[in-house]
């Protein structure tokens, strides 16, 4: 339970301390304790030390799957942001792969809009496999695309076998990779292969949209070129191709995605491990960016709420995560009134302060004087216009907002 994170690249258990990252999480939340980032001293691989095992993160994901709710999913492609993103990965793949008969599993798929793309550019042999069952039901209901109810781990040879295997935004989850390749592999056919898409952590610092966004709870596997290669190349793999992509994500933003397609080999490559010395550097750039801009915040905060009791928290996300435990930890006095729009965070408890439905804002501002800090830096100025619209719709005067951007 306590033992420290081998790499899950190389292995080896000889790594750097690189940054504690702290969070303020839900009671139940398996990474409620927060994690060192550290990095391989073998193979520069830059990973979250977290001290807990795969079956209580699978038990977590699989129990409170995001990508089922449709309006905040990110997979299915009902954005146009979205649908643009998995467009061109599908296009991508049709140019590489002539063949449109080819068997092509998405491992991971949410709700399909991968495999629906796939579809329009006449690939038939297509399958979805998702831990999520009602993300299943969408694919196979909504999308019309055969989709099996699986988690990565589980697959077997009744699954099929499939030429081209694609793991799209899944790899940097993933908390014992040695495990999830072999499970994989069950479903790979022989000089099968395999297309992966993941966050490229060598370019975090180009694009920051919130302070220490990529070190979050859920993306603790932090991917570059060199990982890459060495990751699929200590396991008999050849690199097809690999490179970097700029795509927008839902929120219209830039995003850096690292992209590589490999070939599993039946023969021993030998493969010798690269040693990048260029992500470290990298890294503690995107970090002390953030830093910089996170203390900018913190203080923006302290400064407005030197004689406050109450403040009200707006979206409880990756960033609200962060600024809670800072804020918690500099003022255990205040009294936390936390509201988000997901349905599946309300009712939850962060720190024994209930999450309420957004909607609901009007209803917790009574006489008292209360000020309101919006989370989402992206979004801040849709939803201080809504939350404005609702205190003059109630004439309610006494809430002021906190700008944090
Ligand atoms: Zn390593």
């Amino acid at each position: 339970m306590n033992k420290s994170r081998k790499c899950p690249v190389c292995n080896s258990h000889e790594y750097e301390k690189i940054e504690k990252i702290n969070f303020l999480l839900f009671e139940e939340h398996p990474i409620s304790k927060g994690y060192d980032l550290v990095q391989c001293k073998l193979c520069s691989f830059m990973y979250a030390d977290v001290k807990v095992t795969q079956i209580e993160l699978d038990n977590y994901y699989s129990n409170i799957s995001k990508y089922e709710d449709k309006q905040i999913s990110t997979g299915g492609g009902y954005n146009i942001y979205d649908k643009e993103r998995l467009a061109g990965v599908a296009i991508y793949l049709s140019n590489l792969f002539t063949d449109k008969n080819i068997k092509i599993a998405d491992v991971g798929c949410a709700i399909g809009g991968l495999l629906e793309q796939l579809k329009n550019l006449g690939f038939e042999n297509i399958t979805g496999i998702d831990p999520s069952k009602s993300c299943v039901e969408i694919t196979k209901n909504e999308k019309g695309i055969d989709c099996l109810h699986s988690s990565l781990f589980d697959l077997n040879d009744s699954f099929g076998t499939y030429d081209l295997i694609i793991i799209s935004h899944v790899w940097e989850h993933i908390l014992d990779l040695e495990t999830a390749i072999n499970s994989l592999e069950k479903i790979l056919s022989p000089n099968g292969y395999i297309y992966i898409e993941c966050p490229n952590a060598m370019n975090y610092k180009n694009t920051i949209h919130a302070p220490l966004q990529e070190l979050n709870t859920e993306h603790i596997n932090h991917f570059y070129e060199k990982g890459f290669l060495n990751f699929f190349g200590l396991r008999n793999y050849k690199c097809i191709d690999i490179g970097n992509k700029i795509v927008k994500i839902a929120s219209g933003e830039d995003y850096d995605a690292l992209y590589g397609v490999f070939q599993k080999s039946s023969t021993n490559l030998d493969y010798k491990i690269q040693f990048d010395n260029e992500i470290l550097a990298s890294l503690q750039e995107y970090i002390n960016k953030s830093r910089i801009w996170f203390a900018k915040i913190i203080h923006i905060i302290e400064s407005n709420l030197s004689n406050e009791r109450n403040v009200a928290i707006y979206g409880i996300g990756q960033f609200a995560f962060k600024l809670l435990y800072e804020i918690v930890k500099k003022r255990p006095d205040l009294h936390l009134f936390l509201f988000d729009n997901n349905s599946l965070n309300v009712g939850k408890e962060i720190s024994k302060f209930k999450i309420n439905k957004g909607a609901d804002l009007d209803k917790y501002l009574g006489n008292e004087k209360l000020k309101i800090i919006i989370t989402s830096l992206i979004h801040q100025n849709s939803i201080k216009q809504n939350i404005n619209n609702i205190l003059t719709e109630k004439n309610i005067t006494q809430v002021e907002i906190i700008e944090l951007k």
